[in-house]
């Protein structure tokens, strides 16, 4: 049997793979992680960050770096429903005297990421900028190989015993083994930017709601906020189209939000913007004989709860313990890695379905509007929603038949 170059091969170097390498690395395997980008680049997101991450970053040891840079606190969520009064829900409601649950951070991906990838570099693991993976395939039965091109443009191919993809919501590693398809109902476009100058910004993200889909807010420090609108696919492309310009296109559509496009009229577009699509992947499967997938990857929904930052870094947690344990024993054949696949459904499972929910009732004004208003007159099952979108607070607190009867009687 030919040695593999590498015990262990990541492909991308987003949250979910540079946390991945970083854990498998303190195990003592060699580490090989493959990122198309060169860092910082940007990535379409929120950029807030669920108060559950907080001891996460600290366990890879990169909280206080982050701390050092640009980043804001999150007291909690406001939320607008169409043209109704918002409620609020916030996380030091619902977080039991722990300090660390009582507020999310929010740090620019620029800097979020770059941290993490330099982590996995100072802990050990080789890090290949600019090499985008094209192919996967089986390795004879041991593990796997991969190629593509490396940052010169040169062919390259590894040979490893565990595969991770952590290559995104579109991730190359899942589709070339027909792991992963766009999800058939939810079709979504996001565009994000950086403003300064939001009017009213205060200590809460916000998500407005309207008729075109709905946009988020989120303070990052000083008066600089993330703004990114998401919208239904086929819509926004067809008025793409006709606007053939994305930052006249987004300036026009935060005006269809009465109660953000007026504080909005002085803020200068800094960053961005960025666009991104497709959002919605359902995957078949998390692990294969030599491979696991993490992150996005893995699957994704919805960014209006979807939070995903700590999914990437719990998942990566998850797979670094059952692989770490594979690996050891020599076998990464999908039997041995079944335990992440059982643990990450164990963990994400119920989430998803808040997600799928809470999408299909805000899609729905009539209802909406109906349990806002039971939102804002009972502020603690707001509190509890926001806990379980803290990722803190057990998504059975607003599955139960008691939550769900109170939100709508
Ligand atoms: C509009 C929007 C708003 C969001 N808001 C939030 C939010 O506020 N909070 C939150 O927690 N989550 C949010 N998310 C989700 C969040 O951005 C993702 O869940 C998170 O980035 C997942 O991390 P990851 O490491 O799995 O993937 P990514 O961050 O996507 O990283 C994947 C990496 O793989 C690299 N890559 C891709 N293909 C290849 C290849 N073939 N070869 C080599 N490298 C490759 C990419 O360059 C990238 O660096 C939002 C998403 C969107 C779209």
């Amino acid at each position: 049997m030919a040695v593999p170059a590498e015990d262990v091969v990541i492909v991308g170097g987003g949250p979910a793979g540079a946390a991945t390498a970083i854990l498998l690395r303190r195990q003592g395997y060699g580490v090989t992680l493959l990122e198309k980008a060169h860092l910082p680049r940007p990535k379409p997101c929120g950029e807030s960050l669920s108060p559950e991450a907080t001891p996460l970053l600290a366990k890879l040891g990169v909280l206080e770096t982050l701390k050092k840079g640009r980043h804001g606190d999150l007291a909690g969520f406001m939320i607008f429903p169409y043209e109704d009064a918002p409620f609020h829900g916030s996380y030091a409601a619902r977080c039991a005297g722990n300090p660390v649950r009582a507020t999310g951070m929010t740090i620019p991906r620029m800097q979020l990421d770059a941290v993490l990838l330099d982590a996995a570099r100072s802990s050990g693991v080789t890090v290949r900028e600019g090499w985008a993976v094209r192919d996967v395939g089986l390795w004879d039965g041991h593990g796997r190989q991969v190629s593509g091109r490396t940052s010169e443009g040169d062919p390259f191919a590894l040979r490893t015993l565990l595969l991770v993809g952590a290559d995104g919501v579109h991730s190359t590693v899942a589709q070339r083994l027909g792991l992963s398809r766009p999800s058939r109902r939810l079709r979504q476009v996001a565009i994000v930017t950086h403003m300064q100058g939001v009017a009213g910004m205060g200590a809460y993200g916000e998500m407005h709601v309207s008729e075109h889909g709905y946009c988020g807010v989120a303070p990052l420090g000083g008066d600089l906020a993330n703004v990114a609108i998401v919208g239904p696919a086929a819509k926004v492309a067809e008025e793409l189209r006709s606007s053939n310009d994305v930052t006249r296109f987004f300036r026009a559509h935060l005006d269809l939000y009465p109660q953000l496009g007026p504080r909005l009229r002085n803020a200068a577009i800094v960053a961005g913007p960025w666009t991104t699509s497709g959002l919605a992947r359902r995957v078949r499967r998390r692990v294969d004989d030599g491979l696991m997938l993490v992150g996005d990857a893995g699957g994704y929904y919805d960014p209006f709860t979807g939070e995903g930052m700590y999914r990437g870094l719990r998942s990566a947690e998850l797979a670094a313990e059952v692989a770490g344990t594979a690996l050891g024993q020599g076998d990464t054949q999908a039997p041995a890695l079944q335990r992440y696949a059982a643990g990450y459904r164990k963990q994400f499972a119920p989430k998803r379905l808040v997600e799928i929910i809470v999408h299909e009732v805000t899609i729905r004004r009539p209802l909406f509007e109906h349990v806002s208003v039971r939102l804002r007159q009972r502020q603690h099952l707001a509190d509890a929603l926001i806990g379980v979108t803290g990722d803190f607070l057990s998504p059975y607190e607003v599955l139960s038949p008691w939550y769900l009867t109170r939100l709508v009687v």
